[in-house]
């Protein structure tokens, strides 16, 4: 099906490509034959009309505002054998390590010391190092011993009974990508191990419903194949369990495939250039305007900082891919090569020069604000009023405890100018309150 659709949208006309992009400022999304259209647009003034568009809902739905992470790698062991990543099975030159209890806890310290409050917990699959008690007490004893609010998880599938595990343990977010969405591409690239099974791992997200983690997270590895096939193939997914449980994606990530030191290609296969990148970005934003994207340092700062403006909601910094990194880094540990090595604090000093607001918020979560009842205050606009406040109060904290002179004076400006965009007199006061407390020493304030 979604062949012909790429196809039957080949000879779309000028008008109708203008009409779909007309349709999109209404931040209600796109249907699959829309998608199809926009990913065929080739020409130059087409494209740019797209970005323009992109642009336009990114900032009506999400304002200037860009939620900061950072992953934490606790495992390379890995019994798969992904031809594409570094920690396969197959890889003898890497390093293997899984992090002891007090490993854990100084990485989530280091990750912390850097500014951040939100963590990606992420390791390879080995049903002996890496099951779900290894996730669970990693989460406790992150959640116990430092200031981290939220733990998303990025693992292999698992059973509804271990998902439940996971809820009970405090996740945010479970985000697991179905790599490629074509069934011969996806046998070729996961020749053995727990992971060549395609229907257990695109199944993944219903059990995670059934064990009542409502905030899921998919993507698709781009290079492995068609990038038009794979984008219309997740979309089809998300709308296929938003249909059965009532809840889309929480977010959408892209990573683009990377050279890996040890991986099992001699090249990538479909490579997705620059401007296809930016692309796909920008149709996802149109197609699911309520959903976050989520951008890592795969990526070079040049082209992260651009692709702010089309879309991305989300940005992990000061990243290491390999366990153990932000103690010591052992680049033979490496999961894949990282494009940007930028600082939290070089990042944040450019997210401010381009006019955006750094946010540390972790509210949502901790409100209960997930899943269906997230969408809802999504959908009618109103997380603007929770989140741009909470933008700027986790801004100001991180300012106070961790900026330097130059990020301070940056931010602290940026911090006015935000709350000046604050349209209710009240909430603006209430903010104003606040900012006040935080300098004063009060932490951990939000709405
Ligand atoms: N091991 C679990 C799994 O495979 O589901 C957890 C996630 S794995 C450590 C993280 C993700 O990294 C994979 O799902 C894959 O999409 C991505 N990845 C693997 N090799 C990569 C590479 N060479 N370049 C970019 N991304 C890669
Ligand atoms: Fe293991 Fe995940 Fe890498 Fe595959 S992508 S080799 S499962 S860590």
């Amino acid at each position: 099906m979604v062949l012909s659709l790429i196809e039957s949208a080949r000879n779309v006309e000028r008008r109708s490509v203008e009409d779909i992009l007309f349709k999109a400022r209404e931040c209600r999304g796109l249907n699959l034959e829309e998608v199809a259209c926009l990913l065929n647009i080739e020409d130059e003034e087409q494209l740019n009309l797209l970005y323009e568009t992109a642009k336009y809902v990114k900032n009506r739905v999400y304002g200037k505002r860009v939620v900061l992470f950072a992953p934490l790698y606790t495992s390379n062991e890995c019994t798969n054998n992904c031809l594409y990543c570094g920690f396969r099975r197959d890889n003898k030159e890497l390093h293997r390590k899984t992090l002891t209890k007090e490993e854990i806890i100084n990485e989530a310290k280091e990750i912390e010391g850097q500014g951040h409050k939100r963590i990606l917990l992420i390791c390879g699959e080995d049903p002996q190092k890496t099951n779900v008690k290894h996730i669970t007490s990693s989460m406790e004893l992150i959640y116990k011993n430092t200031n981290i609010k939220r733990i998303n998880v990025e693992t292999a599938p698992m059973k509804v009974e271990e998902y439940r595990q996971l809820k009970e343990a405090g996740i945010g977010t479970y985000v697991i990508f179905q790599e490629t969405y074509n069934r011969e591409v996806y046998k070729k690239m996961h020749p053995v191990g727990l992971k060549s099974d395609y229907d257990y791992r695109i199944t993944a997200i219903d059990r995670a419903f059934e064990a009542g983690i409502d905030d899921v997270g998919v993507g698709a590895l781009l290079g492995l194949y068609d990038y038009k096939y794979e984008v219309l193939n997740l979309l089809t997914h998300c709308m296929s369990f938003e249909k059965k449980y009532g809840v889309g994606p929480h977010t959408i990530s892209v990573p683009r495939l990377r050279p890996a030191l040890g991986w099992g290609l001699k090249e990538i296969p479909y490579p997705v250039c620059d401007s296809d990148f930016k692309k796909i970005i920008s149709i996802y934003r149109l197609a699911v305007p309520y959903t976050g994207i989520i951008l890592s340092t795969r990526e070079s700062p040049e082209l992260r900082d651009e692709l702010l403006s089309l879309g991305v909601s989300q940005i992990s910094a000061g990243s290491k891919t390999n366990p153990g990194g932000y103690k010591e880094n052992d680049q033979k540990a490496d999961q894949f090569e990282v494009s940007d090595h930028r600082s939290l604090s070089k990042v944040l000093a450019t997210i401010c020069d381009k006019g955006y607001i750094p946010s540390f918020c972790t509210a949502c979560y901790r409100r209960c604000r997930t899943g269906e009842a997230f969408m809802e205050y999504a959908k009618e606009g109103e997380i603007h009023e929770f989140c741009q406040p909470n933008a700027i109060l986790t801004f100001k904290e991180n300012l106070l405890d961790y900026g330097d002179q130059s990020l301070n004076k940056l931010g602290s400006e940026l911090i006015e100018k935000a709350l000046e965009e604050i349209q209710d007199d009240k909430m603006k006061e209430l903010v104003k309150e606040k900012l006040i407390e935080i300098e004063k020493g009060k932490r951990d304030i939000y709405f």
